[in-house]
């Protein structure tokens, strides 16, 4: 049978999803299965690891059924993932010792005051390219092993495995063979050293965690081995990546010419810097990019906390639209901002402000403003916390970004792509393809097992859909940019 297709398989916050990409990079097919969201504690977000696990084996059997595909036709499986979020488990039952402890999560927050306080920043920086925040896997790993009895005992024993939702995955449709992930993930643990693209013994030492729980880092674009699960029995697994990693391949970002923004929950501006790792200057973080060999690859990312949430929260805690897409209508029923700004802090700012004690805030209201205006203004705010993370990255590289890539969900929104090329006064193309995540790991996946033959071949399937230009001069621009400078102060330090 030829092997026609390549299925990926994207493990998101929210839902589990399967996709099967055919030669020309297409998406034919589509399963999705939402799973359960645990908050236990004010600021504490966990997933069941066996149900992650469960409805991702429900919406590979879906798809494969609803589009009549035979394993024998799949060439490759990629899996790209939710990242940061960390799974304690048992090697001999395969077992999860806990809920896994989810990115949002905030309960290590006082442990990384703490480490700060030991003057531990630094050394995180340097060698992870991240900072000490309870985003990262770490502090989330030691936190279970602090908090499980007699798990750390277990785990110097070599009877215990941590992973990222890849490795969990991966662990999982190997029947417990395989036990690995790769540079993307590895790099958002706070454990590997981006350097040398390996664990780091003084990281390690200095969170207490144990070298033998850890699964073996390899490239993202590698065969891991093979799956063991039924409907897939054989296939082999070609691809790991973290999923804004995986959205950069998939846009074909791999020069440092080019960039992407995501627009989902949140928005992710990352942008690759090749072999060589950029520190930065202006509170970005650095990661590890996709690796397609034995090569290091590098991309600096800016990270929005809330980006296309803030259209929800108008949609279901204000009602004021019925569904986000709506959201395009009621802010052009007026013909500006009439002076409002939102800054949608609700979980204080990520990059490039960082600030945990900044909350949300509407400025500039008076009896004029309608319901028009505050959706115009949090559509806005979502452009214009970008704009902030471009700027931070045009002084990062010194060469300023000459057009920015876009997908995610919001990224459909016209009225906020063109507000986007007014704002950051550059070009923004929009993809025919916004499944890029899924993408991304496929084109991985492929390029591993010969199914499409290298980085050039892929760069001939992207195809842009639409393409917005900036409409408003310099001056107009930089007039918004003021004023939302005003209001993002008024919103910052505010929780005592
Ligand atoms: P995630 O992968 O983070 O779950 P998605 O890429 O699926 O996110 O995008 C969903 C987000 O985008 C939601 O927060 C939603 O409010 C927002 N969104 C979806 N469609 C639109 C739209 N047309 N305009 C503005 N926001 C939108």
């Amino acid at each position: 049978m030829p092997r026609n297709y390549i299925l990926a398989l994207d493990q998101g916050t929210t839902s589990s999803r399967a996709i099967l990409f055919n030669h020309q990079g297409e998406p034919i097919g589509t399963a999705q299965q939402e799973f359960t969201q645990h908050f236990p504690h004010d600021g504490w977000v966990e997933h069941d690891a066996e149900e992650i696990w469960s409805s991702q084996c429900t919406v590979i059997r879906e798809l494969l059924t609803q589009q009549q595909i035979d394993k024998r036709e799949l060439a490759a499986v990629g899996i790209t993932n939710q990242r940061e979020t960390t799974v304690l488990w048992n090697r001999e039952t395969g077992k999860p010792l806990h809920h896994a402890i989810v990115w949002q999560d905030r309960r290590t927050a006082n442990l990384c005051s703490q480490l700060k306080q030991d003057g531990l920043d630094p050394t995180f920086r340097e060698k992870t390219g991240l900072r000490l925040d309870p985003y990262f896997s770490g502090t989330k790993l030691k936190w279970l092993l602090d908090h499980i009895p007699a798990a750390r005992e277990q785990a110097k024993r070599g009877q215990l495995a941590f992973g990222t939702i890849d490795s969990w995955l991966l662990w999982k449709l190997s029947n417990g063979r395989i036990h690995k992930t790769d540079t993307s993930n590895a790099s958002r643990t706070l454990l590997c050293n981006i350097h040398t693209g390996q664990w780091d013994e003084e990281l390690l030492e200095i969170l207490d965690i144990p070298r033998q729980l850890l699964p073996e880092i390899a490239p993202s674009s590698s065969i891991f081995g093979e799956a063991e699960l039924d409907c897939l029995n054989q296939v082999p697994i070609a691809a790991l990546a973290g999923d804004q990693q995986a959205a950069l391949f998939g846009q074909t970002c791999f020069d440092s010419d080019r960039a992407k923004n995501t627009y989902g929950t949140g928005c992710f501006l990352l942008r690759p810097s090749g072999p060589n790792a950029v520190a930065s200057k202006h509170h970005l973080l650095t990661s590890l990019a996709c690796s397609t060999d034995q090569q290091l690859r590098y991309a600096v990312e800016g990270s929005v906390f809330i980006g296309g949430a803030v259209i929800q929260w108008l949609r279901d805690q204000l009602k004021l639209i019925p569904s986000a897409s709506d959201s395009e209508t009621l802010a052009q029923s007026v013909s500006d901002n009439g002076g409002v700004y939102l800054v949608p802090a609700f979980a204080g700012l990520g990059a490039p402000h960082w600030d945990p004690h900044a909350r949300g805030t509407i400025c500039g209201l008076t009896r004029d403003s309608n319901a028009g205006h505050i959706c115009r203004a949090a559509l806005e705010s979502i452009a214009l916390q970008s704009a902030d993370l471009l700027e931070a990255f045009n002084q990062d590289f010194g060469n300023p970004l000459e057009q920015l890539r876009v997908d995610g969900g919001a990224a459909k929104n016209n009225f906020l792509m063109q507000f986007q090329a007014d704002i950051m006064q550059i070009p923004v193309v929009r993809p025919m393809i916004t499944e890029t995540t899924a993408l991304g790991a496929a084109y991985l996946a492929g390029l591993a097992t010969g199914f499409w033959k290298n980085c050039d071949s892929l760069e001939s399937q992207w195809q842009i859909e639409r393409r917005f230009d900036p409409q408003i001069g310099q001056q107009k621009a930089a007039e918004l940019k003021y004023n939302w400078r005003r209001a993002l102060e008024r919103a910052k330090n505010w929780s005592e």
